[in-house]
């Protein structure tokens, strides 16, 4: 960070209107100002990747960020909590906010994009107010709701869209609304996400947007939970326990490997492994279990999320699981507890990719 001056570091940390520094790192907080920017940009054959997140970053994003400076010139990442993809019950009001942690880890990577000197650096963070995403009527997550939105059917009532029926229309419709605000040449989502990665997919290509939409894959912590901003809700015990998931979904993985093609004989034993730590924890004492309750477990075609009853390996399959881990009813004073002291119910979702066979 020695290269970046106070003010510089200020202007990167403070969420304000347009910030121009030496560096070229601006924050925007409104469509006209960021527009106006992107307009210099295209006009000077620069190119635009755009990573949008919610913020809370951690190496899962920074992973986006990275692939996208090494593809354009410039990078945009948007930190943006969309309240139309939160449903009323969900956690909208907790999710977690860490601006300036999000800042310095995106300066730092800047800092070693331009040390490496090869590839673009990040450009500018869109930070947008809620009434400036949704300038007519405020946002809805009610069933049918009041607004515009952008619905993908039946895709986004598969999978995570029946526990979550307004999830996919608010992702959909934001997006929407950041690819027209910035008008990237290419877009970066995760793996970890997969629906809404074949959701985005559909969205570019039945509206004809002009952008290419780059898929990186899920980064890990080291015992396989994939990574996630929601994970801070889960204390050491709750933290434990849900590795399962990806501790399943790989077992799932290792039988499809061994040739096996058939769904059951792929799916049981992710079944097992669920089944196994469910009994275990059920044994436990209150203050030593941690329960979780599984949402699904699916075996799918990639492109539209349709569950398969056997892989074709010429095309391979999506494997992907949620469960949710509940609250601890119990806690003790020698435990780390996560944020929100573990009260709060912790949906994780994950998937691995069967790859196609030669
Ligand atoms: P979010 O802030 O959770 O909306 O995520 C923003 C983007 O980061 C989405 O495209 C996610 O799929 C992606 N992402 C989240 N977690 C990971 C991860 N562990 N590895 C790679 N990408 C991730």
């Amino acid at each position: 960070m020695a290269f970046v001056s106070r003010a510089v570091r200020t202007a990167w940390l403070s969420p304000r209107s347009c910030m121009v520094s030496k560096r070229r790192s601006h924050v925007f907080r409104s469509v006209s100002e960021l527009r106006s920017h992107r307009r210099d940009l295209l006009l000077a054959g620069k190119t635009i990747g755009l990573v949008p997140t919610m913020g809370a970053l951690h190496a899962g994003h920074l992973s986006l960020v990275r692939r996208a400076a090494e593809e354009n010139s410039h990078v945009f990442v948007s930190i943006y909590i969309n309240p139309t993809q939160f449903g009323q019950n969900e956690d909208l009001a907790s999710y977690p906010k860490t601006w300036d942690s999000d800042m310095a880890l995106l300066q730092d990577l800047d800092a070693s994009l331009k040390e490496s000197g090869s590839g673009g650096r990040v450009e500018a963070v869109f930070a947008p107010t809620t009434k400036e995403m949704y300038p007519t009527v405020p946002p809805d997550s009610s069933l049918p709701g009041k607004g515009t939105f952008v619905t993908i059917t039946p895709l986004a009532g598969l999978l995570e869209g029946r526990s979550r029926p307004v999830f996919f229309r608010g992702v959909a419709t934001v997006c929407t609304k950041l690819f027209n605000i910035v008008q990237p040449e290419r877009v970066y989502f995760g793996q970890k996400d997969v629906q809404q990665s074949v959701v985005i997919k559909r969205l570019v290509k039945d509206l004809h947007m002009p952008i290419d939409v780059r898929i990186i894959s899920t980064e890990r912590e080291s015992d396989g939970l994939a990574m996630s901003s929601r994970n801070v809700y889960l204390g050491e015990r709750r933290r434990a326990v849900g590795v399962v998931l990806s501790r399943a979904l790989r077992a799932a993985e290792t039988a499809y490997k061994s040739g096996i093609q058939d769904r059951d004989g792929i799916l049981a034993p992710a079944h097992a492994v669920l089944d196994s730590e469910a009994a275990l924890q059920s044994r436990l004492a209150d203050d030593e279990s941690a329960r979780f309750e599984v949402d699904y477990i699916s075996l799918a075609d990639s492109d539209n999320l349709e569950e398969v009853q056997m892989v074709k390996p010429s095309q391979g399959a999506v494997l992907s699981g949620a469960i949710k881990m509940l609250p601890l009813t119990t806690t003790r004073t020698d435990e780390r507890l996560g944020q929100g002291e573990d009260k709060l119910p912790v949906r994780l979702i994950d998937n691995i990719i069967l790859m196609p066979k030669p």
